[in-house]
């Protein structure tokens, strides 16, 4: 699913061809038991679906693009929730005409190469589901 090296608090890590990247990612997290840190990225996929969160109406609009995208960034952080890894992350796509397109990251499929640096934090950090927003916020 993925090669790795560490150094230190960082991991260079290289998820395998044809690999969905939010999966790869939970998964090298939980084995190695990164519950706090942050991620960021670049590779490419042949599709991704992203979210949108319409904040009036708390509903989530999901979309999915089928297509070959460059990953421009993926950033994201990594906490707990049930005690298991939490991950949020965010990307861009560079589409074929140079345009992109961005949001809130559900699922995406490497198609070349996709290449993350993790980076362990010290302190946990847990999150709580909050009623006003929607969200599943940062609880310190
Ligand atoms: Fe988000």
């Amino acid at each position: 699913m993925y090669q790795y090296r560490q150094s230190g608090d960082t991991y260079v890590v290289s998820i395998d061809n044809h690999e969905e990247i939010v999966a790869a990612l939970a998964q090298f997290c939980t084995e190695q038991g990164i519950l706090s840190g942050r991620i960021d990225g670049i590779g490419a996929v042949n599709s991704a679906t992203l979210r949108f969160l319409d904040p009036v109406t708390k509903k989530y609009v999901d979309r999915t693009f089928d297509e070959q995208m460059e990953i421009a960034a993926l950033v994201g952080n990594i906490s707990e929730k049930d005690g298991k890894v939490y991950l949020h992350l965010h990307a861009t796509f560079g589409r074929r005409d140079y345009t992109a397109v961005a949001g809130h990251l559900l699922c995406s499929r490497v198609n070349g190469a996709c290449e993350v640096f993790v980076t362990r934090h010290a302190c946990p950090v847990g999150r709580r589901f909050d009623e006003e927003t929607g969200l599943n916020l940062y609880q310190f």
